[in-house]
């Protein structure tokens, strides 16, 4: 029997960047009480606030189930938990990316991008950036963090765009790695740091073996974020969206009840 449950988070446990729906909130709370659960994304810190502890606390998640999440955080390169004893969430690890290479990253994309006409900043919300530091990775979002879930879905739903700008990008700065993710972003990391990191700080943290996982991704195709945890030999389901994670969870919940 798995001990963990590793989850995806765009499009895996929510529709893109938004908080999780109810039904996928109320599973993953029971989920607590049977297995570690660890939601791996590309987001940072306070969005797993946002689309995923909150939520999950709204559904009457007890602190002591809080212990049972596992944040990992930037695709793994930071980790956080539940320290009851100090009431918070703590940082475990952090590996972030220099500043001499968050500035070498943003400026091969922008130009990758640009040349290809894919730069749309006059598409942006006032405030908006195509370009975030992430700390440990460099994302790209096409359309900014704060478009809608239309336009976002609309922009690039074959990865067409996004392919073009990793091969430039590739060329300008090939010291990195480019993974698409989510509707409309790229993120840059050192080579390694992708979920592969995450995932290997996922089973010495929990000190379990990869059999113990099974993990939940929309991207498990070559080149998709989730690919690389998929090439580690971890069991892996491939799911279009939420419900289709709602419902294996569902079953797997169903078997164990
Ligand atoms: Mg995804």
């Amino acid at each position: 029997m798995k001990k963990v449950l590793s989850f995806d988070v765009d499009q895996t446990l929510n529709v893109a960047k938004t908080p999780i729906p109810d039904e996928i909130a109320e599973l993953l709370t029971k989920c607590l009480d049977k297995f570690e659960v660890c939601p791996i994304s590309g987001q940072k810190f306070d969005q797993f606030l946002i689309q995923i502890v909150n939520r999950l606390v709204e559904f009457g998640a007890t602190k002591t189930q809080l212990t049972h999440l596992h944040l990992f955080v930037a695709q793994g390169t930071q980790y956080y938990r539940f320290n009851l004893a100090k009431n918070d969430w703590e940082q475990v690890y952090n590996y972030p990316l220099t500043d001499e290479q968050v500035a070498k990253i943003t400026s091969a994309i922008k130009t990758a991008a640009t040349e290809l006409g894919y730069w749309e900043e006059d598409k942006l919300a006032l405030g908006d950036e195509i370009i975030e530091n992430r700390l440990s990775q460099v994302t790209f979002s096409a359309l900014g963090q704060k478009a809608g879930t239309e336009a976002k879905y609309a922009w690039d739903p074959d990865c067409k765009k996004r392919e073009k700008i990793v091969a430039r990008c590739k060329e300008l700065a090939p010291e990195f790695a480019y993974e698409i993710g989510g509707t409309t972003s790229i993120n840059a990391v050192t080579p390694g740091m992708n979920k592969v990191f995450g995932m290997t700080h996922l089973l010495d943290e929990l000190k379990v073996a990869k059999e113990d996982i099974l993990y939940f991704g929309d991207m498990t195709q070559p080149g998709g974020n989730d690919y690389p945890v998929v090439e580690m030999g971890i069991d892996t389901i491939t799911v279009r969206s939420h419900e289709d994670t709602a419902y294996a969870l569902r079953g797997i919940l169903g078997v164990l009840k």
